[in-house]
């Protein structure tokens, strides 16, 4: 068996607590490898570690630092396949989908590469008679990044792509379910040349956590998973001073009215509730049927339900892969019977695979979910999709905005007035006209509203530049020059 050990100061570093966790192929079933789990004593190594090697990280060029992401780029997409089937293994989803969610990781790298940019302050020059102010902006020093189990490189790189290039050290605190991706990115972060202690990965549970959470040498945490845990990590975070961005679960609507394109709207349906078996933050959980497109909606994604092939996801003629633990799949498999006992009708049952080996469920769908029932109110992060049916789009409206969540959310519509004022009235972080996965591109900001996100900023793109960076206002004034010297070399910036 694999034993998943620390990286701290540039090397793996076994675990000293004695805590270990297991981690499983969720397609077989089996354990494949055992985890160590931190210590309050290990986090602070780590931290402290970071701590040094942040003050010299900060005083490198910003076009070094830079340099540095574009050789971490090269390499993660020339190695993505690598990254993707260490995923697969760990995580379940099928191959295509990690190769995916780490594209999209690469973005988030790709615009930290323009640090030398994002960085610029402004210039005000003769402020008063003799005198310029300028704005500066500059790292916070350590800052940590807890993350889910469902996106092990993505979330990751969404944070310590912008927290690096900004001239920070980061400790990484990944899912124990899935750690190998955070490793294998360490030693690709090693291998660009980023100096040791910049990028570090302590591996562990509630123990670790709270360790990051309290400690005085770290100045920002990064958060993402499920609302109560994110709730509890920024009131935490903050209550000991810290800057917090804490992003929580989802349940997301996609509004479909009468006059969408009826086939597009089911295949995007199939798409976003199904893919990585609905173990996806930005995973459509319910469709909102207005009018008279609901039986023709309805019968068009249950024709569609039989073409997904599920299994093993590293082969690559499957659509999707296994749940994340047994536990979890009980827990999904436990609101299909809840759903059918509160009344909703049961199209598609998921829970014919009980004789597999690993943990899967099938795809189902449930029609005639109304608000009041637990498949409705709760998260549930699995591969069931849920039909509300509405006379009306206010109607619609309505049940997004009354809805404790507000992460993302989309409408299919032939009318573009009707886009614009769902745009305009819906409150939620993220929405999609016609696309079912408004993952925000890297050069926006991603993130929910409501109690997807405790916090004032969003993560990567712009908001990620701000949060991990803290501004300073200089106002100078300056007598004659009294020295110059003569240099006919090319200016350089190293
Ligand atoms: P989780 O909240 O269980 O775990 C997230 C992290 O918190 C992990 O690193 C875990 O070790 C740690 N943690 C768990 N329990 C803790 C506790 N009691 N005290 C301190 N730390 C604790 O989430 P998960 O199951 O790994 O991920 C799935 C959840 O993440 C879903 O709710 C999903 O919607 C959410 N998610 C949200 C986004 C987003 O962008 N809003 C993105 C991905 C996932």
């Amino acid at each position: 068996m694999t034993h998943i050990a620390h990286w701290i100061g540039g090397a793996e570093r076994a675990g000293t607590s004695g805590r270990v966790g297991p981690v499983y192929n969720p397609a077989t079933g089996e354990q494949t490898a055992e985890v160590d789990l931190a210590s309050t004593a290990e986090v602070g190594a780590a931290v402290a570690v970071a701590k040094a090697a942040a003050r010299a990280w900060r005083s490198a060029s910003l076009s070094k630092r830079s340099a540095i992401l574009f050789k971490f780029r090269e390499l993660l997409a020339e190695r993505t396949g690598e990254l993707a089937a260490i995923i697969t293994a760990e995580h379940g989803k099928v191959l295509a989908d990690a190769a995916g969610e780490v594209a999209r990781g690469l973005e988030n790298v790709e615009f930290a590469t323009g640090i030398p940019h994002l960085m610029k302050g402004s210039f005000s020059e003769q402020a008063a008679t003799g005198v310029d102010v300028y704005s500066i902006r500059q790292p916070l020093g350590v800052v940590a990044g807890i993350t889910p189990f469902n996106f092990p490189a993505m979330v990751p790189l969404w944070m310590c792509a912008t927290a690096i290039a900004a001239g920070n050290a980061f400790v990484l605190k990944p899912s124990e379910k899935d750690p190998s991706a955070a490793l294998w990115l360490a030693r690709l972060w090693a291998e660009a040349g980023l100096p040791d202690g910049v990028f570090n990965v302590v591996n562990g549970d509630k123990e670790a956590v709270d360790a990051l959470l309290v400690h005085p040498d770290i100045a920002a945490v990064s958060f993402v998973g499920s609302t109560p845990i994110a709730k509890y990590i920024y009131e935490t975070g903050t209550s000991h001073g810290k800057r917090v961005q804490a992003l929580g679960g989802a349940k997301n609507h996609m509004i479909v009215l009468p006059d969408a394109e009826l086939d597009a709207a089911a295949d995007a349906a199939i798409s976003a509730g199904y893919g990585a078996a609905g173990e996806r933050c930005m995973a459509i959980s319910v469709v909102v049927a207005v009018g008279d497109i609901a039986d023709p909606l309805v019968e068009a994604i249950a024709a569609r339900l039989p073409k997904i092939k599920i299994g093993n996801g590293a082969d690559q003629d499957v659509d999707m892969g296994p749940l994340i633990s047994a536990q979890h799949r009980d827990k999904v498999a436990g609101y299909i019977a809840a759903g059918a006992s509160e009344g909703a009708t049961v199209v598609a049952d998921g829970r014919g695979l009980a004789g597999e080996a690993g943990f899967f469920l099938g795809a189902t769908l449930l029609d005639n979910v109304t608000p009041s029932m637990t498949v409705y109110t709760d998260e549930i992060f699995g591969p069931v999709l849920s039909i509300v049916r509405v006379a009306t789009y206010a109607e619609a409206v309505d049940l997004v905005n009354n809805n404790e969540y507000g992460n993302g959310t989309a409408i299919f519509t032939r009318d573009g007035g009707a886009a614009r004022q769902f745009q305009f009235d819906v409150n939620a972080g993220m929405v999609g006209v016609n696309v079912p996965i408004p993952v925000p591109v890297a050069y926006y900001s991603f993130g929910g509203w409501k109690a997807s996100l405790f916090g004032d900023s969003h993560m990567y793109g712009p908001d990620g530049i701000q949060f991990f960076t803290r501004g300073k206002v200089v106002t100078s004034r300056w007598p004659d020059p009294g020295t110059s010297a003569i240099d006919l070399g090319f200016p350089q910036t190293r």
